[in-house]
């Protein structure tokens, strides 16, 4: 149609009217016309394509082969009952769940000209998919994507809010903790995934959240733990510590090392500031000296808040009773391997080797609390030594964060097969099916 408005001559127009095949004279002309056609189309072409390199030319292919599938996918998706409600995800609520997240497309990525390669079905299990659309370029320079599949408990795209988040994993976890239950939720990812901003919102609960949809979940986790604790008549303590090379840290003392010493087969944290706090506001209060003690730079990878643990902790203890329950927050270090970047310095490459210890230690433990809940086994490791509560009973949520891009695809190829593997424990186990 480009052609026709550009007032080309075309073969229908110059010949149409009268079709007489029999001139020699015309048949020229439509020869002629033909070929000021092609001249014309081919330099549409050209136009077209200025200013393009290579890359961007395979970005479209790329990107026209991933909007193919996700047009077939969703035309099948459309005939779905159950599909995505606010109510729906928060009805679904097993024992141990592995949720995804995925955060939206940011300036600088889409600078580097990465491209969206993350398509999401936001519906509740068995239809939360996540599909990793991996490209590929082959010898002969053709270019395909092979699509893979993973299932979910609950699967967010990027235009789900904290507040979702929050509304659909954790809300309905907390009344459990008036019956003395554990809940907590881990955010696993690679550095700049969006750990921080789940759990903490924007810049690590520094920055001030404009949005519902921006808060952290700890500060909606405050906000409703307060109601819990008033009809369980529990007082609330407060703490927040990190665990960065291998050492465990209070953030709410000044970076203090904390020592984990074991007695009777409980742990306890040597050193701890436990703070009461009174109220909401109280709580935000004490956890703003928190947040501002843990080191910035949230994207860097060579920062040491993205090689640390941060763990927030709420326990709420009946006096009387002596009953208490807990609620822990945990945001993880990057998952990606240090050891596998040849740029970084060797004691770099040495904390990811132990960072990823770390998290197959967390991982171990969370498949034994399904195949055999006798025995966890926590001393591996000091992340599972300080997370054991999170390992009674209760409820346990991973989310796990991806970013949308093909300049990440390795990564979130493998931190999806890792959160995989923990559904599939859970499931195996017959939790949440
Ligand atoms: P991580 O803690 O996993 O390293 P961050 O939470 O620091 O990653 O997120 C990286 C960047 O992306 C930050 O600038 C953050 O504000 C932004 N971001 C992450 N998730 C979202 C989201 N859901 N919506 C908007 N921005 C996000
Ligand atoms: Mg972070």
């Amino acid at each position: 149609t480009a052609l026709h408005t550009r007032g080309a001559p075309t073969a229908a127009t110059t010949t149409a009217p009268a079709l007489d095949t029999n001139s020699p004279l015309k048949e020229i002309e439509r020869i002629k016309a033909a070929r000021e056609l092609r001249r014309k189309q081919a330099e549409l072409i050209r136009e077209a394509r200025a200013g393009k390199d290579e890359t961007d030319m395979m970005v479209e292919e790329f990107e026209a082969k991933i909007h193919q599938f996700r047009h077939a996918w969703m035309q099948w998706v459309e005939s779905w009952k159950g599909r995505r409600t606010a109510q729906a995800l928060a009805e679904w609520d097993a024992p141990i769940q592995v949720c995804v997240r995925k955060r939206p497309i940011s300036k600088k990525e889409a600078g580097k000209k990465g491209f969206d390669i993350i398509t999401t079905t936001t519906a509740v299990h068995p239809h939360a998919c996540a599909f990793l659309h991996e490209p590929k370029l082959s010898l002969d320079r053709s270019r395909s994507i092979v699509t893979h599949p993973f299932h979910f408990d609950k699967v967010f795209d990027e235009y789900a809010g904290n507040d979702l988040i929050f509304q659909t994993t954790l809300q309905p976890a907390i009344p459990k903790l008036k019956e003395g239950k554990n809940v907590s939720l881990f955010c696993y990812g690679a550095t700049g995934s969006g750990k921080t901003h789940t759990v903490f919102g924007p810049e690590g609960g520094r920055g001030s959240a404009t949005t519902a949809a921006d808060i952290g979940l700890y500060h909606y986790a405050c906000s409703q733990v307060f109601g819990v604790a008033a009809e369980m008549g529990a007082d609330v303590f407060v703490s927040f510590l990190e665990i960065y090379s291998g050492k465990v840290v209070d953030l709410l003392n000044n970076r203090q090392h904390i020592n984990l010493l074991e007695q009777n087969g409980n742990f306890i944290f040597q050193g701890l500031r436990e703070s009461h706090a009174s109220s909401v506001q109280h709580c935000l209060q004490i956890m703003a000296v928190g947040t501002a003690t843990r080191t910035t730079q949230a994207t860097d990878s060579n920062s040491t808040s993205s090689r640390s643990h941060a763990i927030f902790r709420l326990e709420l203890r009946v006096p009387h009773t002596g009953t208490t329950s807990l609620l822990t927050l945990i945001d993880l270090a990057g998952s990606e391997r240090g050891v596998d970047n040849p740029s970084a310095s060797a004691a770099v490459r040495r904390e990811g080797a132990a960072i990823n210890k770390s998290l197959l230690a967390l991982k171990e433990c969370i498949r034994s609390l399904h195949v055999n809940s006798n025995y966890v086994p926590f001393r591996s490791n000091k992340l599972t030594c300080v997370l054991r509560d999170c390992f009674r009973a209760g409820t346990c949520i991973m989310v796990l964060n991806v970013a949308p891009t093909n300049l990440t695809v390795e990564q979130t190829m493998s931190c999806l097969h890792y959160a995989n593997r923990i559904k599939e424990y859970s499931h195996a186990a017959g939790g949440g099916s």
